[in-house]
This record gives structure tokens, sequence and C-alpha cells, in this order.
């Protein structure tokens, strides 16, 4: 096989087998997924669980129907000790990472996050967020959705995951409700058939092929109709309004004490890096607008 990583094009694109109720979404991740780790000098090791993180929630977000943000967290007490990935119904992500430096770092998410926990956040524009707690009792991230499908929503998923770090790829098959087969043994003929093809994908093949390819490699003796593509983008939310929120949300004697020690106040984006720089100056408009803004009355 050739190596198309270089052109690999960063997308999704969802699909139905026709005269089923069988749904799938394929996607393959190459610079987006490198611009989200470049700020940080990752271990390949974390690197590749969080190529495999980004991929699986943003098959998840289109399981999930929102506008909004989904953020998909991973916590351990093992020495990766929190992976985040963060998405909108743009397509955009983000994503981090939190580690023991003084560890080894070798060897699979089960081995790097043992008696890990899985934490899916919705945040929609409008409505309430909700959440699902999922704990990471599969040695995949794969086996633990694939579970969490099963017990929740009832809806048979599988997932394949992949990454090297650097590319990623991966792929969603879900069962829906009973509609254009009624009969339960074609149902499920069906099913097991699509599942056995999809299952014979690689590695290899998941990070190199674009997913139209990996589809007809996969599937070309089914009816697959592709609906249209949809860019994936790395993209940090982060601003200096929102940082200078946050500031906000510290005490104002606290903030004294920085300007005081450091002169100016920094604060870095934990996902991009981008370093964020407040003045003493900065400072008094900050609190003397947000004073104005919440009404808040000077003694
Ligand atoms: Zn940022």
């Amino acid at each position: 096989m050739t190596d198309n990583s270089m052109t690999l094009t960063d997308k999704a694109r969802r699909f139905v087998f026709d005269n089923t109720d069988i749904r799938g979404e394929a996607i393959t991740l190459n610079s987006s997924l490198q611009s989200a780790l470049e700020a940080h000098a990752y271990p390949e090791s974390v690197s590749v669980l969080l190529g495999e993180m980004a991929t699986c929630a943003l098959l998840l977000s289109t399981t999930l129907k929102f506008e909004g943000t989904m953020t998909l967290q991973a916590r351990s007490e093992g020495p990766v000790s929190l992976l985040v990935v963060e998405c909108t119904h743009n397509r955009t992500f983000r994503a981090l990472a939190r580690f023991d430096d003084t560890a080894a770092l070798s060897g699979d998410m089960h081995e790097l996050m043992p008696k890990g926990q899985l934490v899916v956040t919705v945040d929609p524009e409008k409505g309430k967020r909700y959440q699902g707690i999922i704990p990471m009792e599969h040695e995949t991230l794969a086996g633990c959705f694939e579970t969490y499908f099963q017990q929740s929503e009832q809806l048979p998923t599988r997932l394949w995951l992949s990454s090297n770090g650097k590319q990623a790829g991966g792929l969603l098959l879900q069962a829906l409700p009973p509609h254009e087969e009624k009969d339960d043994a074609k149902r499920e003929e069906s099913w097991n058939r699509v599942t056995m093809l999809a299952n014979t994908i690689t590695a290899a093949e998941q990070q190199t092929l674009e997913v139209e390819d990996q589809l007809t490699r996969l599937f070309h003796e089914e009816d697959v109709r592709l609906f249209d593509e949809e860019t994936i983008n790395f993209n940090c939310s982060c601003s200096r309004e929102r940082t200078g929120n946050a500031l906000f949300n510290l005490e104002r004697a606290e903030v004294d004490q920085i300007l005081e020690e450091e002169g100016d106040i920094h604060m870095d984006c934990h996902f991009c890096s981008r370093r964020y720089t407040f003045t003493q100056d900065d400072v008094e408009k900050l609190f003397a607008s947000h004073g104005s803004n919440t009404g808040q009355t000077l003694h």
C-alpha cells in the first residue's frame, strides 16, 4: 500500500446501506489532528490515544443531535490522568492531555489509563447540558462505547478506531430501529454481514486511505449511499474575552498579588497554548466593566 498520509483529507462522511436500517460514518484526520497536538510535545503514546479519542468524539457527536459543543473526557489515576476532546456541531475540535512525565508512557489505553472513566458532556446552545458516564471496563475505547450504546440506547453500535498520533481514522456502524426492514432474521443477517465486512478494516487502511476508498474496499458488494462530505478542522475557541472572564472569577486580592509579584498576568490556553497577557491597566478595566455589568456596588 502506498502511503497517502501527506495528502489524506480531514473529513467525515455519513452513509446508509440501502433497504436496511443500518447507518454509518467514516472519518479520517490528518492535518487537523497535527494542528490540535502541535502546541504540545506529547509522547507518542499520548498522541496516539488523543488521535483515537478525537476520532471517537467526532463519530459520537453525529449520533447525538445537538447544536453546541460535545466534550469527551477520559480520567484515570494511571500515568495518563486526563484526555479531553471538545467538538462542535460545525465539525471543529480541540484536544488536550495531562500525564505524568516521569512515568513510562508506553502501552495502550488499558495500561496508561487503568480503571478510568469516560464522561460525555453535551452543552447545547439552547437547552440543558447533559452528561453520561461510562466506566472504562474494556481494553479499547471502541469496546467501552460499544457496551455503552448497547446498555443506554439499545442500538447495536460498532466502532473501529485507529491512530498513529499523526493520522487517525474511525468507522461507526449503527443499527437503527426497524423501518426499512421489519423482519428480525433479515435485520440480523444484514447486521452480521456488514459488521463482518467492516471487521476486515486494518489500522493502516484507516490511517492512509480516503474514506470513500475505505468504504469501497469494505462494502463494494453492498448498496451504500453516501451523504455529502463534511470537512473537519482544528479550532480552539479560546479568546481574550473568555480568558478575561476566567480571571474575573478569581478573588481580586489574589489577582493583585500576582500583579505585584509578576508585573503582568499571563494566562495560557490549555488547549492551544496561546498566551493572553493582562497588565495592571487591563485588570482595572476588566474589573470595572464587570463590576458595572453585574450591578455590583462599591462599599
Ligand atoms: Zn486556545
